[in-house]
This record gives structure tokens, sequence and C-alpha cells, in this order.
């Protein structure tokens, strides 16, 4: 049975581009009779509050999204994470790290991904596991990987240039997104993830840990971005806006659906609507691949 989910970290309020993410991932898991779960990924210390989960959950739940089982909080998951990190360590494919952050500013030779983020050139590949004292890194196999993108089609990606290995524990005891996303999704029998456009470059990745962990690998769909009118990215300056503060624009949650709902492709135009409106209309070949500009009346 199809299992979609929403993973947000809670370290703000959801703005548009999130509730697009929300939204599509709910009417694909419906759309094909399946269920949907949100899961609060939170292991980034303290960026992530308890208290912008529960607002996030309010605010999903406005729009009619909710999860289908109790929300998993990261956080209360190091036990696992940490198990895993051993598991890995048998199977030699962790290294411990010891470059800084002023290291890897300083190679010169790190490439650049499609998104900003630099690839670790590695290093400290030749290192050995020291321990949960140290960051510690997965050692990629390597060679390009072929993975299908719902939305986008065929990808050949090479991880080892576009992120390099990456981190998965980090020196001050923190677990890493790529372990905790990839541990999770095959914890909870995950079957679809959707997600924004800004992480399709780590996809293959996090491919690469599937396999090292045997987990079967989802279907993935990458959305193409929220931006803000003028088509910059969205950002506290920009039209990054939640529910509350459209609705202090006027904005209801049917309106914000009706938008959401046009973007995604399931109405000829935004008219108010619920979530449960769109299921019928929804269908990934009439999902647009490029951005959606918010409206200028909504910044
Ligand atoms: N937690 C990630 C984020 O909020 C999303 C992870 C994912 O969807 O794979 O950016």
């Amino acid at each position: 049975m199809t299992l979609g989910r929403f993973a947000p970290s809670p370290t703000g309020v959801l703005h548009l581009g999130n509730l697009r993410t929300a939204l599509a991932s709910w009417l694909s898991a419906r759309k094909a009779g399946g269920r949907w779960i949100v899961r609060m990924e939170d292991v980034d210390g303290p960026r992530c509050r308890r208290d912008l989960g529960e607002a996030q959950l309010r605010d999903l739940a406005a729009l009619g999204l909710e999860s289908d089982a109790p929300v998993l909080w990261q956080s209360d998951r190091s036990a696992v994470y940490r198990e895993t990190l051993t598991a890995l360590h048998r199977a030699n494919r962790l290294y411990s790290c010891l470059c800084t952050r002023k290291d890897l500013q300083l190679l010169a030779s790190a490439p650049h991904t499609e998104d900003g983020l630099r690839a670790y050139p590695g290093r400290c590949r030749g290192r050995a596991w020291e321990g949960f004292d140290r960051a510690l890194r997965l050692r990629l196999s390597d060679g390009p990987l072929t993975w299908e993108d719902r939305l986008l089609g065929a990808q050949v990606d090479d991880p080892v240039a576009l992120t390099g290995d990456p981190l998965l524990f980090r020196r001050d005891g923190c677990f890493a997104y790529h372990l905790a996303v990839v541990v999770d999704d095959g914890a909870q029998g995950v079957t679809e993830v959707v997600r924004g456009a800004d992480l399709r470059s780590v996809t293959a990745t996090q491919i690469r840990l599937q396999e090292a962990l045997s987990l079967p690998r989802p279907t993935y769909a990458h959305l193409g971005m929220v931006a803000a009118p003028d088509g910059t990215r969205l950002g506290k300056r920009a039209g990054a806006l939640g529910l509350e503060a459209l609705a202090a624009r006027g904005v209801s949650p049917a309106e914000a659906l009706g938008w959401l709902g046009w973007s995604l492709g399931c109405l000829d135009r935004p008219e108010p609507c619920t979530a449960s409106d769109l299921i019928g209309a929804f269908d990934w070949t009439k999902v647009p691949k490029d951005e959606s500009r918010v409206p200028t009346a909504w910044t």
C-alpha cells in the first residue's frame, strides 16, 4: 500500500512552498488510496523547537492534512540512529572526519553542487572509525546512479561529485539529516517521497545510503519551488508567509488551498476549496515542473 509522508523541520512557520509540498504528498497518497504521515525532522539541535512543530501541525490540520499515524519526532530516535551507525561501522562504511568548516572552505578543489553546496572532497577518507567523539561520514561507492523522478523523469547522478561522502554524525553529537531521513523512511515503510526541487541533488546520495542499509527505494518526486512574485527565493522579506500571516491579509485556508491546488494543476483557476475536493483531479502528468510564484497580493 502507498505510504506518503511530509517531513518538515520545525524551525519556523510553514510557508506556501512547504504547504504546497505537504498538499502534493497528501494528494498523491490519497489519489492512490494510500496513507499519509507527518514526521518532524528535528535532529538539528537548537534550531528546531517543539512549539514550532506543534504550530506546523495546526496549520496542516487547518488545511485538512492530518497524519494517519502518530507524528514521529526524530529527536526521540537517537538510539535507533546510533545503532544504525554502529551497523554501518561494522560493515566498514564509516570514517571519522576531522575537517573543520574552515578546512573545507579552504579546499579550492571542492566543486560546487547545483544548489551551491560543496561536495566533500574526501580528505579524511583514509581515516578509520574513531568512535562517537568525532564527525562520521559514509564512504560512498563510486559511479553514477540512475533513478526515476515521477515529475522530472530518469535522472543520472554521480553522488560523489554532487555531495561527496555525506556527513552522518556531527562532532557536536547531532545525527545528520541524511541519516535520519533515510533511516526513518525505511523504518516507517514510506513508499513515496514528494519534496522540493532543492533536495533533488541529494537524492542519489540518500539512495546510496539506503543501499548500504539494504532498505527499499521509495519513489521520488521533486516539485518546482515556490518563488516570490519577482522570481526570487521565498524568504523572510519575500513572501514566505504562513497561514496566520495570510489570514491577516484576508486570505482564508480555503483560498490558500485553491491557489495551491491550481499551482499543482488540479484546478483551472484558483478558487476556494477543501483538500479533499482536489483528490480526484490530482495527476502527476499535470503537475508543472517549473516554479510557481506567490500572488503579489499575498506578500
Ligand atoms: N526535513 C527536510 C526539510 O524540511 C525535508 C526532508 C525530505 O523531505 O526528505 O527540508
